[in-house]
């Protein structure tokens, strides 16, 4: 157990203690470059569990994003459809490649791209459909895949928040033609920056490969399938360094009791503030009976813009953080520049008023989340 905080942060790194054991076997094994034995181990890890065909990390989330782009060929004038509530990346790894984000607002219940205001989005020149599981909730995929289908649209699934959450029994990742995960420090499992792609079309598996490793067929050179390697089509530097890997291997071999300490949390939050919320106005989140989320983080939604101010400074006072979380794309100088306008999405906007997020990190304890949930229902609105 760890000791009482004097400050409560909103997030901090937790280790779990074998990192530093793992980073000195990639050393030892004097291999520290990309593809070595640990990004190997966490290949493999990830695909047995998940049952994807491909899984490749990368140095980011980010990253994994723009090599989607890459895969799908995006040209200037393409137009991605992306949700409004997200973070940058979601649509700047598209926007970088001069494809146009077009904003779909939320669903107020789950803050998930919302299903039913996609038809009216949808052009002939919208070539992706990219969703975000919001706190790791799952989207409604079977909507989503069937209006994506019809339309002849992949759909690529920015999961950042939701590894190991399901939707109807099936991981989060392995819906969309092709997906994403992050491992910044942020989330539930980390190697301070971090990504992977996950790759479930396998008709992207070759060229994922060589996209990643800068335009050169190595892996197949490696794999004694050519006879030399070389430069074969456009491409960057998206691996990580063995060393990462080894860290984030750590990491994922904890992951039952990451995954455990967080639901504790995340539990803990919801059935000490569930009847304060009610008589306040105030909102938790909404878990769909389908969905199964990994405990990636809990947030509220105040009743206005003002009662937020009030909670934050007020924990502030006590040295707690609170953070509010996305500021609508639509509404950034970039999402502008694209045509976004307030009003464009009512629930967004709300969100990014409304919404704040309460400390939550693995080794939270009980004595400090006490004081963080007393904070809180002093508090009334
Ligand atoms: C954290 C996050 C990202 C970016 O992840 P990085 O690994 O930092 O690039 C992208 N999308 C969402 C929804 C995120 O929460």
């Amino acid at each position: 157990m760890s000791k009482p905080l004097r400050f409560i942060p909103f997030n901090r790194f937790c280790p779990v203690g074998t990192e530093f054991e793992l980073v000195q076997q990639a050393i030892d094994g004097m291999h520290v470059s990309g593809d070595g034995k640990f990004t190997q181990l966490c290949h493999q890890l990830l695909e047995q569990l998940l049952g994807v065909p491909k899984v490749l990390l990368t140095t980011s989330c980010t990253d994994a994003l723009e090599m989607a782009a890459l895969l799908n060929d995006l040209r200037p004038g393409d137009e991605v459809i992306v949700p409004s509530y997200t973070f940058v990346s979601t649509a700047n790894a598209f926007a970088i490649r001069g494809a146009k984000p077009v904003f779909a607002d939320v669903r107020p219940d789950t803050l998930n791209l919302n299903e039913k205001l996609l038809d009216p989005l949808i052009t002939p020149r919208t070539r992706l459909l990219v969703v975000v599981h919001y706190a790791g909730v799952g989207c409604e995929m079977d909507s989503i895949m069937s209006i994506a289908g019809r339309h002849g649209i992949s759909v690529i699934e920015d999961n950042a928040h939701g590894l190991f959450g399901k939707y109807k029994g099936r991981f989060l990742g392995t819906f969309g033609s092709l997906a994403t995960q992050s491992f910044h420090e942020t989330k539930n499992f980390t190697c301070g920056e971090g990504g992977a792609l996950l790759v479930n079309a396998k008709r992207f598996v070759d060229r994922a490969e060589i996209l990643r490793d800068k335009g050169t067929n190595r892996k197949r050179f490696f794999r004694g399938e050519v006879d030399k390697y070389t430069w074969v089509d456009v491409g960057s530097s998206f691996l990580p360094s063995d060393i990462l890997a080894a860290f984030l291997y750590a990491q994922l071999q904890a992951r039952d009791s990451i995954q455990e300490a967080r639901k504790r949390i995340w539990n803990y939050y919801w059935q000490h503030l569930w009847d304060w919320a009610a008589e306040n106005g105030v909102t938790l989140p909404t878990i769909p009976d389908h969905c199964e989320h990994p405990a990636h983080m809990f947030y509220m939604l105040l009743p206005s813009l003002e009662a937020r101010a009030r909670l934050l400074a007020e924990l502030k006072a006590k040295g707690i953080l609170c953070v509010f979380h996305y500021q609508p794309l639509h509404l950034s100088d970039m999402g502008r520049e694209f045509g976004g306008r307030p009003g464009d999405c009512p629930v967004a906007e709300q969100a990014g008023d409304r919404l704040v997020r309460l400390p939550f990190f693995n080794d939270l304890n009980e004595t400090d989340q006490n004081r963080v949930i007393e904070a809180i229902r002093t508090l009334t609105f």
